[in-house]
């Protein structure tokens, strides 16, 4: 199947999925993720009306955005602190804040560009020793720090739930996800909002929007396999 195929087979899992929750399929922004893709194949996405891509290296970005500025980016892998000043002002949402040190380089880069930066802080939601992000019990002291810095502004929360089998393993992590999100909501927080919720992969995006993501990060199903698999760190 090709880009255009694969596109329509995931907007009509979206749609029934949001028909099965009652939602509002606006309610729910599909974020192709593009990593290791070439950028041939982002163009076609983008000839399709997508233009929003989630990649999970800073200078896959780099690359990819000089050749089109137009298009938008996500950063949603693990970022290391030196290579935040290439991402601030390059993208339009980072994922993956988990620690108030990366949080404050953000910050810092951000201020010095004149620009504040939004932010999800990344849930280790499965409780995975080889994941990274905060626990459920360390989320809202981390909010709270994190919010006081003068450049981020934080919009909610972001897991990558574990690799299962059946997807259905993955519903109860979800709703805790969606629980804190409402939890942290409540606390109104200042420079706090949580009208974002990043989770569902391919293999479980259909859980995750009938639990109430926002955002679903979506690379297999639309670009194919990865030809080599992608380091994490
Ligand atoms: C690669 C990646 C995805 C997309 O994964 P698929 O299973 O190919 O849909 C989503 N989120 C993050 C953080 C990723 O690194």
């Amino acid at each position: 199947m090709g880009i255009r195929e694969n596109l329509e087979a995931v907007r009509a899992r979206i749609e029934a999925a949001c028909e099965r929750a009652g939602r509002d399929v606006r309610d729910v922004v599909l974020l192709p993720v593009s990593k290791t893709k070439p950028i041939e194949m982002l163009e076609e996405m983008a000839a399709l009306g997508e233009t929003r891509f989630g990649e999970n290296h800073v200078q896959e970005i780099v690359q990819k955005k000089a050749l089109h500025p137009e298009y938008v980016f996500h950063m949603i892998g693990h970022l290391q602190r030196n290579k935040v000043k290439d991402a601030v002002g390059r993208v339009e949402l980072i994922h993956s804040v988990d620690s108030l040190r990366l949080a404050k380089e953000i910050s810092k880069e951000s201020l010095k560009k004149g620009v504040v930066s939004d932010v999800l802080l990344e849930i280790n939601a499965g409780c995975e020793e080889s994941k990274f992000g905060y626990a459920f019990e360390e989320a809202e002291d981390a909010v709270r720090e994190i919010a006081a810095l003068p450049a981020v502004r934080i919009r909610g929360f972001m897991c990558v739930a574990p690799n299962v089998s059946d997807p259905e393993e993955n519903r109860p992590i979800f709703r805790k996800m969606y629980d804190l999100s409402v939890d942290i909501g409540n606390k109104k927080i200042d420079n706090v909002k949580t009208d974002i919720l990043s989770m569902g992969m391919t293999n479980d995006f259909e859980i995750a929007v009938e639990e109430g993501a926002t955002i679903i990060r979506i690379g297999t199903a639309l670009f194919g396999r990865r030809e080599y698999q992608e380091v994490e760190k």
